[in-house]
């Protein structure tokens, strides 16, 4: 253990700012220590688990405030270490002087993320449990929240745990065949052992499978909005939010930065991207604008692609045959208030093999239909009966990469080779799903995963 795992930490555990009260965190070996000195009570005034309403003095006996100390008696805490929560009155003046208070009598300041850490240190959670703390706590929505909670409750861990001991079965069987002779155990077909290898991994693959989705839902989608100057693409933008985020006139090239709005579409969230329109011009701001619109283009997970619809449908037609871009689009044909030929503007598209939303950004119509599409084109997995996401890319790696060494292990099957190949590349896989659970995990691949956490986590 270092001596930084060893000292005690303390850091402002609710959010910086005015607030009613303020929760400031002590963790470590010296937390009782601490307890006493700041409230000026003996220690054994200070029950595991029991709410003490104290006063808060700092160096010197100056009364700072009043309020609650809960001592928590490790390994029964948040980090499996004694650990003090210090509820004071909010604000920034009085947590800072609590916190000087406990720098004063021994602590250190923690590090981003370092109770989280400390607590996966001590066993009180696997890694992909304390990574998902973060995730719970940023959740965009309560549908990505949900699925974030299910892995912090361990329900994620539960299935790496079931893949896990399923393997464990296969190149247990594969290893006593190995330490034994054909007269003292009867051998296994190698055709059963591909089966349970190729169970194991169609399992692996169904959550890969669920890897996009999570994703959405953790980061938001991002949809961004292209088309030429003043077809409504800000207009739309407003209509679908309903309210005025992006400047709306009649003058083209009004939108020169990028507008980025989160929304969300019953529960799934969006980032809506209001792009400058992209026409040719020599203006150097309208430009760089087009330069900055087409870097979110590539980015995109959807493009709605909007068109005036009083456009000749041909030009329409042309430019949707040929996009410019990868991402998938949804054609938008706005200003359906000024046309009358709506229905055979969108016959001629559909006759085409598109399927053209029509809206008026202006009389609102339309754009419940338009969510709809944008919903069902992002998310298409069902998630009713869906219990686990895949949401990390560090799991989809991990996952990744035990697939691949199951895919060798049967190959190796396959063609009859060594037997002990074979269990060396089940244990390679074994080993990728330990590093999910952070059985195996390096001190800098955790300093990356916990410097992403907010001091106090
Ligand atoms: P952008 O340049 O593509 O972002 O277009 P804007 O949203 O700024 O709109 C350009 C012009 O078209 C403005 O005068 C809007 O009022 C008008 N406009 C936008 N949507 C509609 C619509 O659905 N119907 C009508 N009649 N006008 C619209």
């Amino acid at each position: 253990m270092s001596s930084r795992e060893k000292s005690t930490v303390v850091a402002l555990a609710t959010p910086v700012g005015i607030g009613g009260i303020a929760v400031v965190r002590v963790s470590g070996d010296l937390s009782l220590q601490i307890a006493s000195q700041i409230s000026g009570f003996p220690q054994n005034r200070f029950k595991n688990r029991y709410a003490l309403f104290s006063p808060f003095l700092g160096p010197g006996g100056i009364e700072i405030d009043r309020g609650i100390i809960t001592f928590f008696k490790g390994p029964n805490s948040y980090t499996g270490e004694d650990v003090l929560e210090i509820s004071c009155h909010g604000g920034t003046v009085i947590p800072d002087q609590i916190i000087d208070a406990c720098l004063h009598f021994g602590c250190q300041l923690a590090e981003p993320g370092e109770f989280t850490r400390r607590a996966f240190l001590n066993g009180k959670m696997d890694l992909s449990q304390a990574e998902s703390v973060a995730d719970v706590i940023s959740a965009k929505t309560r549908l990505s929240k949900k699925f974030s909670y299910r892995i912090l409750s361990g329900k994620f861990s539960e299935l790496i745990h079931q893949l896990k001991d399923r393997l464990m079965n296969v190149v247990s069987q594969i290893e006593a065949e190995l330490d034994f002779t054909d007269d003292e155990i009867d051998p296994v077909p190698k055709q059963q052992f591909i089966h349970m290898i190729d169970s194991v991994s169609n399992s692996g693959k169904d959550l890969m499978d669920t890897y996009k989705t999570g994703r959405l839902l953790m980061n938001g989608a991002i949809v961004s909005i292209i088309g030429k100057p003043n077809v409504g693409k800000s207009s739309l933008l407003n209509a679908m939010i309903d309210e005025e985020r992006a400047i709306v006139t009649e003058i083209p090239g009004t939108t020169r930065d990028v507008i980025e709005v989160f929304y969300q579409i019953d529960e799934f969230p969006i980032n809506f991207i209001d792009t400058a329109g992209l026409h040719s011009t020599d203006h150097p701001v309208e430009l760089l604008g087009i330069e900055f619109s087409q870097r979110y283009i590539t980015k995109s997970d959807l493009i709605l692609w909007v068109f005036d619809i009083n456009q000749p449908v041909n030009s329409i037609l042309k430019d949707i045959k040929s996009p410019f871009f990868d991402a998938p689009f949804l054609p938008v044909l706005n200003k359906a208030d000024l046309s009358e030929e709506i229905t055979s503007w969108g016959d001629c598209l559909h006759q085409n093999g598109f399927d053209p939303t029509i809206v008026s950004a202006m009389n609102k119509t339309g754009l419940r239909s338009l969510k709809l599409k944008i919903k069902e084109s992002l998310f298409s997995f069902d998630l009713s009966d869906q219990e686990i996401l895949l949401t990390n890319s560090r799991h989809r790696n991990s996952l990744q990469d035990s697939l691949t060494s199951l895919r060798n292990a049967r190959t190796l099957l396959s063609l009859d080779s060594d037997r002990a190949l074979v269990a060396f590349e089940i244990r390679d896989a074994l080993s990728h799903l330990d590093r999910i659970l952070g059985v195996t995990t390096a001190d800098d691949i955790l300093d990356n995963i916990f410097s992403s956490f907010c001091v106090g986590k």
